[in-house]
């Protein structure tokens, strides 16, 4: 990849101008010496700015910089990078416009979506996209997605379809539920479920269990939204069925059970169990319905993490309905899905929200696909990216780590780097308090005066492939856990060369 061609010029433009005071008589004099716009677009920068933002974007930023060192002098404002005030040469000004305008187009550039490094060990990182799609499902993505499809188009009678019905049965078969619906994420998922099956009624809760989630999606929020009258039972530690049942009233719509997925309330609690949970509703006749965010569908302590329960085995227990995203453990494309009872699903999606929730194609695509890699026996770890990386096992760093070191080290002498193990948390809301064991290359300045480890963090966040790290102590931790593809390769050529 050889030097970033973004970094590379900004070091010659780094000498500091000299510093002189403007005064209001030379103020005139010093607006003339900016130079032209098209005397700054014949330079050697711009014409390697142009080959990566293209001629307009890179005369808009120009113009942009110049009528700043204007506004700047007019204003005997102080200039960056000229102390306090500035008098300074032709030259000078040029270099002024030049290193703003690199600035400006990199700060955009760095608005605009693209790839970055997740070095994090955070296999479902909210931030960073949650779950990555594999790229063999996305190949097979490409036909629908650049042609037209069969999306809502019954191709045996020629009539209406349904854009769920390509893949509910399959959830179904996956799930053990009768029916299935899904929208556009989780907590859509189970705003339509509360607004469609408690509105006006009251969904009784455990005091345990009225979380947010993050990204603000708070329990109590969501039911009010919804128009159901939320209850409390029990208290934050210790819930029983006893406290469910003295919360019931002729009003009572539903038992709500939520997944408390990022964060875990040990030592002395208790919790029903949801068999007795769901007899205690059915003999009521409302339902249980479960948010459970995570959504594990495979036995999750294949992969030394323990027990979580998994959808089937709650509806197993008897709830009726089960609502979980489609990109936590699913490892599949945004989305809420909501599976159980044939009669709440169907009633569900009927209500209008269904319409402002819905999936768009490419959603319903990549699910479809998603969940036809559970059924086709096709191996997780080879197929969806989560089940891979929360396969990777770290046992044999200590053969590879030394050249690597040496190697870092010889190129960045002002650095210590060493691979140490860490524990990588699954994230996104799933499994709260257990971890995998991992591996992160940590990285720390000399100097004693060197950059902190929040500076070195800032810069490999703008490097030309953005690598997104975490700091413990001092150090800027890279973990390997969640190094994708050539992730490996481009983040050792920015370490060696634009560190
Ligand atoms: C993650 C999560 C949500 C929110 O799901 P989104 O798909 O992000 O909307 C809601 N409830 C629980 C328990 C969760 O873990």
């Amino acid at each position: 990849m050889g030097k970033s061609h973004k970094e590379q010029p900004i070091s010659r433009l780094c000498q500091e101008p000299k510093k002189a005071k403007i005064s209001s008589a030379n103020r005139n004099e010093q607006l003339r010496k900016i130079p032209k716009i098209d005397k700054i677009m014949e330079t050697e920068l711009v014409k390697e700015l142009e080959k990566q933002y293209g001629h307009e974007r890179v005369r808009t930023a120009v113009r942009e910089s110049v009528e700043l060192l204007r506004q700047e002098i007019s204003g005997s404002k102080a200039l960056e990078g000229f102390g306090k005030w500035a008098e300074a040469s032709s030259v000078a000004y040029t270099e002024y416009i030049l290193r703003n305008t690199k600035k400006k187009l990199f700060r955009e550039e760095q608005k605009r979506m693209q790839r970055v490094i997740n070095a994090t060990g955070v296999i479902l990182h909210t931030n960073l996209g949650r779950a990555p799609l594999g790229e063999r499902l996305v190949s097979e993505l490409v036909p629908l997605m650049t042609g037209y499809t069969n999306l809502e188009l019954n191709l045996e009678d020629g009539k209406r379809g349904s854009r769920y019905d390509h893949f509910a049965e399959n959830l179904c078969r996956l799930t053990g539920a009768e029916a299935a619906i899904v929208v556009n994420n989780n907590a859509a998922a189970v705003l339509v479920m509360l607004t469609a099956l408690a509105s006006g009624g009251e969904t009784i809760v455990s005091r345990g269990e009225l979380v947010e989630i993050g990204g603000k999606f708070r329990i109590p929020d969501v039911c009010r939204q919804s128009g159901t009258i939320l209850v409390e039972a029990g208290t934050t530690n210790r819930t029983y069925l006893q406290d469910y049942e003295n919360a019931v009233t002729e009003n009572t719509a539903a038992f709500l059970k939520v997944h408390t997925s990022n964060y875990q309330i040990t030592g002395f609690t208790h919790e029903p169990e949801l068999s007795e949970l769901s007899e205690a509703a059915h003999s009521r006749e409302f339902p249980l319905l479960v948010d459970f965010g995570s959504g594990s569908i495979v036995d999750m302590a294949e992969y030394g993490i323990q027990p979580e329960k998994t959808v089937q085995e709650l509806l197993g227990k008897g709830a009726d309905i089960v609502t979980f995203s489609g990109d936590k453990l699913l490892g599949g494309p945004q989305a809420g899905i909501l599976v159980g009872r044939k009669d709440l699903i169907e009633k569900i999606s009927r209500h209008p929200l269904m319409r402002a929730l819905r999936i768009d194609k490419y959603t319903a695509a990549a699910l479809d696909k998603t969940v036809g890699i559970y059924l086709d026996d096709r191996k997780l770890e080879e197929e969806i990216p989560v089940y891979e990386m929360m396969g990777r096992k770290f046992g044999n760093l200590e053969i590879y780590a030394p050249a690597f070191l040496k190697k870092l080290t010889r190129c960045n002498p002002e650095y210590d780097f060493m691979i140490t193990s860490t524990r990588n948390p699954i994230g996104g809301g799933t499994t709260p308090g257990k971890t995998l064991p991992g591996a992160a290359l940590l990285i720390k300045s000399k100097k004693k005066n060197g950059p902190s480890a929040q500076e070195i963090s800032n810069r490999l966040r703008q490097m030309e492939v953005p690598i997104i790290g975490h700091i413990v102590d001092d150090w800027v931790y890279l973990e390997l856990r969640t190094l994708l593809s050539d992730d490996f390769e481009i983040m050792e050529k920015e370490l060696i060369y634009d560190l």
